[in-house]
């Protein structure tokens, strides 16, 4: 598989249609050979699992997020979004895009003092509750959770804690409900842009700071790309 295939095509093995179904079944992964329960394999019965999905993708967010100094959230994420022969389309590579453009734009603020172990740590976990397809599965797309996670780090919220994770919650509640209000089909493009305008202004509420947007200068350039079709006018970074 080269990368210019798993960009363009939509099964990364072969490039045929993927099949979602409504019940998991045992697969196996056609690259590590684990089996799982999944619900997502293309026309020719090929699985990837979600730790084999963008592996190299998560080493270059980690350290494009580590490295920059924008203190605006949208334009990492347009900058990460922006390499398309890594980045697919659709995946969770988007929500760890969309955590690390976040996490690294409070950091780049100054208020909050953020380590590169903490940047790290709002990925891990933003990993581990993005899972691909689940955005129509259980109705938790992956950028909620990466919201969650670095408003999580700042706040230190943690099951024992009170304030610290009902606000985080909250945040991710927000989350969801922006992101629900843009389906029809699931864009990740667009989650990932609406969820960081949401999350700029949750940062002003909850944690008193002033992050930099660009959102009216955003035009998406992955109208084509789309496997599902773009929802085109219904959605705000459509021009023409
Ligand atoms: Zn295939
Ligand atoms: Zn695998």
């Amino acid at each position: 598989m080269n990368l210019e295939q798993a960009n363009t095509e939509n099964c990364q093995v072969c490039g045929s249609h993927l099949d979602y179904f409504s019940n998991g079944k045992e697969l196996l992964c056609n690259h590590c050979g684990k089996k799982e329960t999944a619900n997502i394999c293309c026309a020719r019965g090929h699985y990837v699992c979600d730790d084999c999905h963008g592996k190299d993708c998560f080493e270059i967010v980690r350290d494009y997020v580590l490295k920059t100094r924008s203190t605006n959230p949208l334009e990492i994420a347009e900058t990460l979004m922006g390499c398309k022969d890594k980045v697919p389309m659709l995946g969770c590579e988007n929500a760890w895009i969309s955590a690390g453009a976040l996490i690294a734009a409070i950091r780049n603020e100054g208020t909050y003092k953020v380590t590169d172990d903490q940047v790290v740590e709002v990925l891990n976990r933003t990993k581990r509750q993005a899972i691909g397809g689940y955005c129509g599965l259980t109705g938790v797309c992956g950028i909620a959770p990466a919201m969650g996670a670095c408003f999580s780090v700042i706040l230190n919220a943690a099951c024992p804690k009170d304030r610290e994770t009902a606000k985080t919650m909250l945040v991710v509640a927000k989350i969801v409900g922006v992101i629900a209000n843009e389906t029809g089909p699931c864009c990740c493009k667009n989650f990932v842009r609406k969820s960081l305008v949401e999350a700029i202004d949750l940062t002003k509420k909850v944690l008193d700071i002033s992050l930099a947007s660009n959102q009216q200068q955003i035009t998406c350039t992955d109208i084509e790309r789309h496997p599902h079709g773009c929802r085109k006018e219904k959605c705000s970074y459509f021009k023409g």
